[in-house]
């Protein structure tokens, strides 16, 4: 009988997806929970100040906006369709209320989401988090031999 073995030097303990993402979403540390993630609105540390984690290795590039679209979207069109379908407000209110909500949902939405999505990369160890060096993505017309 064959048995897996898991070897600790090889295999490193899992981390909690969860946390992580809760953490990230309260724009913590996924690591220790009490460093700030952020050094400005959306520029994470590179490192976290209390624990020391390297946070640079993250790459959330465009999911953040995405989820932050969609979640905004239903909430909003949600929102306006029993609105006007319940009440019967004046157009300029309308003008008023919904670019309002979107501007601060989505200014309030966008950094726990790309926190909650670091921690996610984090706990997953992806990209750098590892500990190994990330691959290099390189263009594959970069990869052709030149002449
Ligand atoms: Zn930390």
């Amino acid at each position: 009988m064959i048995e897996e073995q898991t070897h600790p030097a090889i295999t490193p303990p899992p981390r909690d997806l969860q946390r992580a993402a809760l953490r990230g979403a309260r724009q913590k540390c996924p690591a220790c929970g009490e460093g700030q993630i952020y050094r400005a609105y959306l520029k994470v540390n590179d490192t976290c100040p209390k624990c020391g984690e390297e946070l640079h290795h993250h790459r959330a590039d465009d999911a953040p906006p995405y989820f932050t679209m969609l979640i905004t979207g239903h909430i909003v069109v949600g929102l306006m369709l029993t609105i006007a379908m319940t009440y019967d407000w004046p157009n300029w209110l309308h003008g008023i209320v919904w670019p309002a909500m979107v501007l601060v949902l989505s200014l309030w939405l966008l950094p726990r989401i790309k926190g909650a999505l670091v921690g996610i990369q984090w706990a997953l160890r992806m990209h750098g988090f590892s500990g190994e060096p990330d691959e290099i993505e390189i263009a594959p017309e970069a990869q052709l031999p030149r002449g």
